[in-house]
């Protein structure tokens, strides 16, 4: 495994790789590993002839907006502690080069922004922060520094997905992303270095959100037709029962992102719940053929539309209790 640190040695191994005529395949990370990650490794594998694992989804002017120098700290604190157990991992599962460029060189400008279609989404569930805001400028500069043929990212993360899409989509690049399944612990919960993080109780009651995704997935299955209120407060009254605090339950089209009234095309539900002082995500994708026949084709009307958002769940956690 080699280990680069700078851009240009990066962006020089992957030019004289491609004119080789080989591919070169890209995980993005913050580091940090587990077993979800290499999940998306392991499939690059098949997918490429050179794998590149990344430790730079950090913008420090972002992630440390108040005292950028906190940076140094943060820094210091991986190289000290994470590296060494990143880079096993990764030689582990073969990866092939190892990048870790020190990110004030990444992110040079403080003020870069572009077009995010996740505003789209922010526009319909006001009041909701969805993870990285940022994520098409780091998207970006990973297709530049990197140069990917292909990119894995895992459906934990969905509205990095779909935004790493939407700008691959709408800016012609040369990569093709792939979608990872989420990879869970034996408990159901999707694996994530968050987990360490939970208390005992926290971690046992912390399955409400994944029981609760599955009893929508089964429900869908059943019902002939589902209700989105209804799912909605299941999923509410399931994760608010086990002491938990919704901070958004997002259930739209998965391709368009749209607002959905009714499983009337491939559905995307999102939970985001903090149990203790940990927010978690999870997420279910439906394929609308189950839907769509458990609507026994009914047509479907405006007036069947419902609102989905009713306000942020976060600044009234008492209201549902
Ligand atoms: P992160 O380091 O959290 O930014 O994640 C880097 C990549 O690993 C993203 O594409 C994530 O979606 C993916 N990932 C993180 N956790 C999991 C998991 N439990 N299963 C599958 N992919 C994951």
């Amino acid at each position: 495994m080699i280990i680069i640190e700078s851009i240009e040695e990066m962006q020089q191994y992957s030019i004289q790789l491609k004119s080789k005529g080989k591919t070169l395949a890209n995980v993005s990370t913050t580091g940090f590993l587990h077993k979800g990650h290499m999940s998306l490794v392991d499939i690059d594998k098949e997918n490429a002839d050179k794998v590149v694992l990344n430790i730079d989804h950090i913008d420090p002017y972002n992630k440390f907006k108040q005292e950028p120098s906190k940076y140094d700290q943060y820094l210091e604190e991986y190289l000290t502690e994470q590296l060494d157990k990143d880079l096993e991992l990764s030689k582990q599962h073969g990866v092939d080069i190892f990048f870790h460029p020190d990110m004030r060189k990444v992110y040079v400008s403080q003020n870069t922004q572009i077009h995010s279609n996740i505003k789209k989404l922010r526009k319909t569930y006001k009041g909701v922060e969805f993870a990285s805001p940022n994520i098409s400028k780091s998207n970006l500069k990973d297709f530049n520094i990197i140069m990917p043929d292909i990119i894995m990212m895992g459906q934990k993360d969905i509205f990095q997905n779909l935004e790493a899409q939407f700008l691959i989509t709408d800016f012609n690049f040369p990569i093709k992303m792939i979608m990872v399944p989420i990879v869970r612990e034996s408990d159901g919960l999707a694996s994530s270095s968050r987990l360490e993080r939970l208390s005992k109780s926290d971690r046992k009651n912390a399955r409400s959100i994944y029981e609760s995704l599955k009893d929508i997935e089964e429900w869908v299955q059943q019902l002939d037709s589902p209700s989105i209120p209804d799912i909605k407060e299941h999923i509410r009254q399931k994760i608010i029962g086990a002491n938990g605090q919704i901070n958004y339950i997002v259930i739209c089209c998965a391709s368009t992102l749209e607002e959905l009234g009714f499983f009337n095309s491939k559905a995307l539900i999102v939970v985001d719940a903090t149990f203790g002082n940990t927010p978690l995500s999870d997420n279910i994708i439906i394929e609308p053929k189950d839907n769509i026949k458990k609507i026994n084709n009914k047509p479907l009307n405006s007036e069947q539309k419902v609102p989905l958002w009713d306000g942020p769940y976060r600044k009234k956690p008492g209201e549902y209790s």
